[in-house]
């Protein structure tokens, strides 16, 4: 889903289009809009602030003028002065604390409504994007959009507004020495951008052999047994070395084309203002001569002081651009993941008046997307009775978990069809038949909250109806021995549950949805005896009365099962009974042989 740069460094789409930055900016203000009347208040106050920073330099001035004439009106121009620094502070605090309110809205809004749109998304998504991915987009990308859509927006303009009043102020002071300031600066700035552009190129160019080099290394770093089982290291750090080498050809160049551009750029700046300063000198020499020309000595200091401050602007202007262009990037990657419409809907759909547990599969063809490359179902047909057990078993990777996570409709077929209680599974309502379908995992995952909770995640329940799912489960006993007992909270701040633990809070868990079917993925890994009975009564007594669907691993589980289905590459091998399929003397029964002479997955305690 990420956007990238193509060779001319502009941003693109998956398809490789430029990104509307525009459409983009104008979707970042909207953010903002549901603030428009704090953020009204805080340009209020950013006007006040502003406008004390246009009139200081003016009363600077005042002040040096009166300092050459008498006392009393230096003091009284001096205290003017502070009462209008003190208006300002005022603003200034006003602004600055309703703007960083704003964004914080803002961003609390967005945050919301972006994990609303992730966690909406279809299973095959999460294969594809790495969690630490979507979390930055969450994260920092939402932190950078804060900054953009208030702090820095409000900059933008308190630093236009500067720019626009000092210039007016300076017109009104002196329009001819106002006219040689503006005729340098064109000068300056084009030669600034010019170079500007260059030293990007050498920038990214850096980049490039830099992240060749990081590359390089995570390559040898993540292969480390092989480098060291054939004696790779020299080569690493060769190939390593080299690689460095050319980033650090590159950084040089950057260095001395950096210092270039301090050193230039430093001089063309001191040598305006050597002309600004030269030029009101002498302005101020002819009014010595003749008062009714030229300029005072404080309308000189006003007017360099205005000139660093417009100075001073743009600069901090040109450092908005790239936080712009920042918040520009991250919003593209938001909006990304904020418009992606989730390819399984996990909402709307039929609801079924009576469900009986009947799931059938016509044909069925499956490839996950997140490995286009490889089909992992092909061509599958059965058919689950109401009531039956229906046991699947085959080699590892065949395609079991796979079609336990298709009848959860995690993924969609390519090809064929699924159906619930004879309707196609894509027109049902997924919120209804997950309600109907509860699944116990070899390793379940329990929330970090109260084991109440954990147990109550699928819909609420009443303490009396948690206690009896629980007992049900045999997960009773053992949460009475807690201190807190039902609120006893599990993982990191509570208590560190056994797997047979776990895995009775999960069939609890189960239990209280009350499902018609019900998905087990028998553990393969032992538990202790004790353990392993208290799990497998529990399951025993979970499974009465609903269709069951269990990736067995344990002889007495395909015994009992009223349909044994081998799965083998994404095809169905065999099926039929326990007894059927022995006398087939097929893959399941040389399945059956290995396994109970290797004392392997399927554990004989039938
Ligand atoms: P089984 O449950 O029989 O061991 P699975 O259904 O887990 O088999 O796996 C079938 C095939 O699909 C395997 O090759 C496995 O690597 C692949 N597979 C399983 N889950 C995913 C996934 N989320 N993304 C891509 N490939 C997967």
């Amino acid at each position: 889903i990420l956007h990238r740069l193509n060779d001319d460094g502009e941003e693109v789409d998956a398809d490789g289009k430029p990104i509307k930055k525009k459409a983009n900016i104008l979707r970042l203000i909207k953010l903002a809009k549901p603030e428009a009347g704090i953020i009204s208040l805080a340009f209020f106050a950013m006007l006040g602030s502003s406008g004390v920073q246009i009139v200081a330099p003016l009363f600077f001035g005042k002040v040096v003028d009166a300092a050459q004439r008498n006392m009393d009106e230096l003091n009284n121009t001096v205290l003017i002065l502070l009462f209008i620094y003190m208006g300002g502070a005022l603003c200034s605090s006003a602004r600055s604390w309703i703007f960083t309110l704003a964004g914080q809205r803002v961003v609390a809004r967005l945050r919301k409504d972006l994990f609303k749109s992730v966690i909406k998304q279809e299973v095959a998504f999460f294969d594809t994007n790495r969690t630490g991915e979507i979390c930055n987009r969450l994260s920092s990308d939402t932190q950078v959009l804060q900054n953009a859509v208030t702090v820095n927006m409000s900059m933008l303009f308190r630093y236009l507004l500067q720019i626009i009043g000092s210039l007016v102020l300076m017109f009104v002071l002196n329009p001819s020495l106002t006219g040689v300031l503006i005729a340098v600066v064109p000068i300056v700035s084009l030669g600034a951008v010019q170079y500007g552009r260059y030293l990007k190129k050498v920038r990214k160019e850096f980049q490039d052999r830099l992240a060749d080099a990081g590359t390089t290394a995570e390559e040898s770093i993540s292969s480390i047994r092989t480098v060291r089982s054939f004696s790779g290291e020299t080569k690493a750090i060769k190939a390593y070395g080299s690689d460095v080498d050319k980033s650090y050809k590159e950084g040089s160049k950057l260095a001395a084309a950096q210092g270039l551009f301090d050193g230039t750029i430093g001089l063309l700046s001191y040598g305006a203002v050597l002309l600004v300063l030269w030029y009101g000198g002498k302005l101020v020499y002819e009014n010595t001569q003749d008062s009714n020309t030229g300029i005072s000595p404080g309308v000189l200091t006003s007017f360099l002081l205005y000139t660093l401050q417009v100075a001073l602007a743009f600069a901090l202007l040109s450092s908005l651009y790239g936080d712009f262009m920042q918040a520009l990037g991250a919003s593209l990657r938001i909006f990304e993941l904020f418009d992606r419409k989730p390819l399984v809907s996990s909402e709307n759909g039929d609801i079924l008046p009576m469900f009986d547990g009947h799931v059938e599969f016509k044909n069925v063809h499956f490839t996950y997307p997140s490995r286009p490359e490889t089909p992992v179902i092909k061509g599958i047909n059965l058919t689950v009775s109401p009531g039956q057990v229906v046991a699947l078993v085959g080699p590892s990777g065949g395609g079991k978990s796979t079609i336990v996570s298709l009848i959860e409709r995690f993924y969609d077929p390519d090809s064929g069809s699924i159906s619930l209680g004879g309707q196609d599974l894509t027109s049902l309502d997924p919120q209804w038949f997950r309600q109907k379908i509860a699944m116990v995992s070899q390793e379940p995952t329990l929330f970090a909250c109260s084991i109440k909770e954990n147990i109550a995640y699928g819909r609420n329940a009443t303490d009396a109806e948690i206690v009896e799912a629980a007992k049900q489960a045999n997960a009773h006993e053992f949460i009475q021995t807690f201190e807190s007992g039902y609120d006893t909270l599990v993982g990191e701040r509570g208590v560190r549950l056994s797997g047979g633990q776990k895995q009775r809070i999960a069939i609890s868990r189960a239990l209280i949805m009350d499902p018609v079917i019900l998905l087990l993925d028998e553990a393969t890994s032992a538990l202790d005896a004790e353990s392993e009975h208290l799990v497998q009564e529990a399951i025993d007594r979970a499974m009465k009365g609903r269709t069951v669907i269990v990736i067995a691993h344990r002889l007495s589980t395909v015994r009992n099962a009223n349909k044994v289905i081998v799965i083998d590459k994404g095809l169905i091998a065999e099926q039929g009974s326990h007894d059927e399929l022995l006398a087939v003397n097929g893959v399941y029964k040389r399945l059956v042989l290995r396994q109970l002479t290797a004392g392997g997955m399927m554990v004989n305690n039938g």
